[in-house]
């Protein structure tokens, strides 16, 4: 059978998102900034009409805010986390083979729909996620996935298509080709395309048409997967299981300095926790505990960081022990006297809960009464919102948490915060 494959995108998705809920800012210029409002990470097409570039700080476009009025928000990772889900469910009433690739992304195979006109169908999705969700998307449909982002980019960039862009409909996908640049295609990432251009190569039909020799030489089989896929030869499947985390790492910079053991241990168990809920859905348990702790090097003041890595007595994902050891080697590096400005934890030697070796002395955490009270507090704080059920040690006030000045309420998934409709009769 044909394989076709769909790639629903999401088309500037945090900004989206924030107009569902604040249609005043439909055709407004909007950004969405970064954790700490530090630099720019979402631009409505108005923004990115005036130049302002992805990721760059937010100090230097003051000037462009001021001028041209742009909405500027702190993210809300509540709401996208929660808009993205709604997308991915409506997605899955029109395929039973998806890949969420990313939060606002998602493979789909249509390859039991040729006797559609994919094109039709597309526009049936699109339209159907805009009316349920207020999400706009755009979609790409082609033979291997690497095309069917190519398609997208197509139908993003040009509006006669009105958002859905089939490319094996195409007479001549080598003249579409040659107009992407290298760096367009999925999976060329900047290195590559700086290479590539050095070597003569600027556009994806190039790259195309470039020896399978000298691709395989420098860049690797991997790079030799893309450029067939150019050529329509499907080989990266759908995934519709991502693989577990090899390392699941938590950490965040402050809003403002840390100075106190106490408060680098409420950030420290705060992380922890997040971590080994994150292990937990993915069914694991982790060997080794890394511990990090920084002074802000930007800054003209005394510097000092640190790390430590700790192999646990038995593997687990109990968030008290793991907390418990992380704050005993927190204890060992912290040095008074400094102005921390970033702390954080990584669990790695990652096993699946099945996989422990059991030892003697200490007791498993699979199966007991901890794996038992883990799970009830991961399904309390899946229904009621993270951190309704949390630990002590984790701080109450949090004084030291992130900047978020600008952010906008959590529509969905807070009851205190629901957009209220008021009718006047
Ligand atoms: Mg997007």
């Amino acid at each position: 059978m044909k394989t076709i494959f769909g790639l629903v995108d999401c088309n500037n998705f945090y900004v989206s998102c924030e107009r569902v809920f604040n249609p005043k800012l439909e055709e407004k210029p909007v950004i969405v900034l970064s954790n700490n409002d530090g630099c720019v990470v979402a631009r409505s097409d108005e923004v990115k009409a005036l130049g302002v570039k992805m990721g760059i700080p937010v100090f230097k476009c003051k000037d462009l805010i001021k001028k041209h009025r742009i909405h500027v928000y702190s993210s809300n990772y509540a709401l996208y986390g929660d808009m993205s889900q709604r997308v991915m469910d409506t997605l899955a009433q029109f395929t039973p083979d998806l890949e969420i690739y990313s939060i606002d992304e998602a493979f789909l195979s249509l390859s039991g729909f040729t006797s559609l006109n994919l094109t039709q169908y597309g526009k049936h999705i699109k339209n159907t996620i805009k009316k349920w969700t207020g999400i706009p998307v755009s979609i790409g449909i082609g033979p291997t996935k690497t095309l069917a982002k190519v398609a997208n980019h197509i139908a993003k960039k040009n509006p006669q298509f009105e958002g859905v862009f089939d490319i094996t409909e195409h007479p001549q996908i080598d003249v579409l080709l040659d107009s992407i640049e290298v760096a367009d295609v999925w999976g060329i990432g900047y290195q590559y395309s700086q290479f590539l251009n050095q070597n003569g190569i600027y556009t994806a039909l190039q790259l195309k048409n470039a020896p399978d020799k000298w691709i395989k030489k420098h860049l690797t089989v991997v790079g030799l997967r893309t450029v067939d896929e150019l050529r329509g030869i499907s080989c990266i499947p759908l995934e519709q299981v991502a693989p577990p985390k090899k390392g699941i790492i938590s950490s965040l910079s402050f809003g403002r300095p840390v100075e106190t053991l106490a408060e680098l241990k409420e950030a420290v168990a705060t992380y922890v926790s997040r971590a080994a809920e994150k292990l937990r859905s993915q069914k694991s348990v982790a060997s080794c505990v890394h511990v990090f702790l920084t002074t802000n090097r930007f800054k003209d003041e005394p510097q000092y960081s640190n790390y430590a890595t700790f192999w646990l007595p038995i593997p687990t994902a109990y968030t008290p022990d793991l907390i418990h050891y992380a704050h005993q080697n927190l204890g060992k590096m912290f040095k008074p006297g400094y102005r921390y400005k970033k702390a954080g934890i990584m669990l790695t030697g990652i096993l699946s809960q099945q996989q422990v070796q059991l030892n003697l002395i200490t007791p498993s955490y699979h199966p007991s009464r901890e794996k038992i009270l883990m799970k009830t507090i991961d399904q309390i704080n899946a229904r009621w919102g993270s951190d309704t059920v949390k630990y002590a040690v984790a701080g109450i006030q949090r004084l030291w948490k992130m900047r978020q000045s600008k952010k906008s309420p959590r529509f969905t998934t807070h009851w205190k915060e629901i957009p209220v409709v008021r009718t006047s009769f």
